[in-house]
C-alpha cells in the first residue's frame, strides 16, 4: 500500500504532469480512516482523481503550499481534525503547547483559523488560482455566521472571512466526489447537496431566509431565531435549502446530503489507508495521535445524543449509521497483520459507543423529529435500545486470531444501558470484564439537574443508578 503523494518526488514518480486536487490540512498527514483530510483524498482518489496532500504548509513563505504547482480541478482546504482555535487554545484562552497531531508533538505548526490562513496562503502564490473548497469541521461548524469565543462577535460565514469559491459541510463524501465530477466535466456545481456557495441574488427554487448578518451581529434574537432554523435545518431528509444575506451577497446553503448508506460506509472502511503516517512528515519527530487511533476501529457515525454543547450534530448528523460487523472484522484482521501490531484493538466505537447498531425506524424514512429529542427529557419509546449486535460484534473481535485484547475507549451512555432492560446489564458486565483498559469513559458533565437540563444531558439519578450497578 502506498500514500498519497506529498512531495515533488512522488508526484515525479507517479509520471503525473500535475495533481488533480491539492488538500490542504492543519494536520500533518496520518493516512487512516480517523483522519479526515486522508479520507476525503482516498475517496477522491478511489473515484479517478490524482490527489495530492500538504499538510500543514509554512504560512509565512511559498516553501511548502507551492512545492506540488497548482492542481488541475481545485484545491481543498481543511484546518484539521479540531477547529484550529480549540486545537491551539485551552478553554480559558490559554495557547496549548502540545498537539498530538503535530510530528513532535509541538504546537507550532497549526495557524490560528486555519482554513483563512490557508487559503490566504494558496491567494498570495498563486493569482487567479483554481476554485478553493474548504472543508473540514472547522469550516462545517462556521458555515453560516456565528458566534465566535475567541474573538467574542459574531463573525460571517467562513466562506466569505476566507474568501473562498465553494464550501462543502457535513462528512462530504459524496458531495465532494460530486463537486470533482462536476468541475472535472465543466459542469454547475451549486445545486449539489451538502455545499455552500455565494451569490448576488437569493436562489429562484425555495428556500428559508435567515436572519441576515448584520442583524444576528447585533441582536441576540435574532441570533437565536438563526440558530434555531439552521439546527432544524440539518436532516437530509426533511432540510430545505438556507439563504443568509451578508452585507450585499448572500450564502447559500444547500440541503445536506444524504446520509451514506451501511455499504457505503463500509466500502470507505476497506480503502487501502496505510494507518500510517507519511514518511515525509514522520522524519520530523513522533505524532502522539497515533497512539489512540492507529490500531482503533470506527463502528458507526452520527449521535442522536443532541448534547447542547456538542458539534456532532450539525457535522455528522443525529441518524447513527452502523457498520456491518463483517466490514468491520475485516478492518480488525488486516489491523492484526500491520507490524506495529501487539494484539491490542485500542478503541472500538464511535461518537457514543453503545449506538452501534441499533436506530430509530421512523427516524430512518421520516428523519429526525422536529419537536421531540430521543433521548431527553427521556428515551423516546420509539428508540428500541438493544446492545446485542454491539455484544456480539465484541465477542467476535476477542475471538480473532492475533487479538489478545479489545477496548471500548469511546464514551459510554449509561442512560442507554439502563434504558436496555434485556441487554444492558450483561453489556456492562462484559464491558467491565473485558473490553475497559484501566476507566470507563462515561460523561455525567454535571451533578444538577437544572444544568443538566440546560446541556441536553440526563439527570443526576439515571448516573447515581448506573454507578450502584458498575459497583
Ligand atoms: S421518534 Fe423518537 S427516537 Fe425516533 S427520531 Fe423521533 S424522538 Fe428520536
Amino acid at each position: 500500500m502506498t500514500f498519497l503523494p506529498t512531495t515533488a518526488e512522488e508526484i515525479k514518480a507517479l509520471d503525473w504532469q500535475q495533481a488533480d486536487i491539492i488538500l490542504i490540512s492543519g494536520d500533518t498527514y496520518i493516512d487512516s480512516p480517523f483522519i479526515g483530510i486522508a479520507l476525503i483524498g482516498r475517496i477522491l482518489a478511489h473515484a479517478g482523481f490524482k490527489v495530492a496532500i500538504i499538510a500543514q504548509p509554512d504560512t509565512d513563505s511559498d516553501r511548502d503550499i507551492t512545492r506540488l504547482g497548482e492542481p488541475r480541478l481545485f484545491w481543498g482546504v481543511s484546518g484539521g481534525s479540531v477547529d484550529s482555535m480549540v486545537a491551539n487554545y485551552t478553554a480559558s484562552y490559554k495557547h496549548r503547547n502540545s498537539d498530538d497531531f503535530t510530528p513532535g508533538g509541538h504546537n507550532t505548526r497549526r495557524p490560528d483559523r486555519a482554513v483563512i490562513a490557508y487559503t490566504n496562503l494558496i491567494r498570495r502564490f498563486f493569482k487567479n488560482t483554481k476554485p478553493v473548497v474548504l472543508g473540514g469541521i472547522e469550516t462545517s461548524l462556521r458555515r453560516i455566521a456565528h458566534y465566535d469565543a475567541w474573538s467574542n462577535r459574531v463573525r460571517k460565514s467562513i466562506l466569505f472571512d476566507a474568501k473562498a469559491d465553494i464550501l462543502v459541510y457535513g462528512m462530504a463524501e459524496k458531495t465532494i466526489v460530486t463537486l470533482a465530477e462536476r468541475l472535472n466535466q465543466g459542469l454547475d456545481f451549486r445545486n449539489i447537496p451538502g455545499l455552500c456557495h455565494a451569490a448576488a441574488n437569493p436562489p429562484e427554487h425555495p428556500f428559508i431566509e435567515l436572519p441576515d448578518f448584520n442583524s444576528v451581529a447585533t441582536d441576540p434574537d435574532a441570533l437565536i431565531a438563526m440558530f434555531h432554523a439552521f439546527y432544524q435545518n440539518n436532516d437530509p431528509i426533511t432540510a430545505q435549502s438556507l439563504v443568509q444575506r451578508h452585507d450585499n451577497r448572500y450564502l447559500i446553503q444547500n440541503p445536506p446530503s444524504a446520509l451514506l448508506s451501511r455499504e457505503e460506509l463500509d466500502h470507505i472502511h476497506d480503502l487501502p489507508f496505510t494507518r500510517s503516517v507519511h514518511p515525509y512528515y514522520q522524519s520530523q519527530g513522533k505524532v502522539l495521535a497515533q497512539d489512540t487511533i492507529q490500531f482503533a476501529l470506527t463502528t458507526h457515525r452520527g449521535c442522536y445524543g443532541e448534547c447542547n454543547f456538542c458539534a456532532i450534530a450539525v457535522h455528522q448528523g443525529r441518524t447513527v449509521i452502523s457498520r456491518s460487523p463483517d466490514s468491520i472484522l475485516r478492518e480488525a484482521q488486516r489491523l492484526t497483520k500491520h507490524p506495529d501490531f501487539k494484539g491490542i484493538i485500542l478503541d472500538v466505537g464511535g461518537p457514543t459507543a453503545n449506538m452501534y447498531g441499533f436506530e430509530c425506524p421512523k427516524k430512518i424514512v421520516k428523519g429526525v423529529c422536529q419537536h421531540q429529542r430521543c433521548l431527553t427529557p427521556k428515551i423516546c419509546p420509539t428508540l428500541k435500545i438493544n446492545h446485542q449486535t454491539q455484544l456480539k460484534l465484541l465477542r467476535s473481535l476477542r475471538a480473532l486470531p492475533g487479538v489478545k485484547r479489545v477496548f471500548v475507549a469511546s464514551g459510554v451512555r449509561y442512560d442507554l444501558i439502563l434504558a436496555d432492560r434485556a441487554k444492558g446489564l450483561s453489556y456492562l458486565k462484559k464491558l467491565v470484564a473485558h473490553q475497559v483498559s484501566g476507566q470507563m469513559k462515561v460523561a455525567p458533565e454535571h451533578s444538577q439537574d437544572q444544568v443538566l437540563a440546560l446541556m441536553g444531558k440526563p439527570g443526576i439519578n439515571p448516573l447515581l443508578e448506573f454507578k450502584h450497578l458498575f459497583e
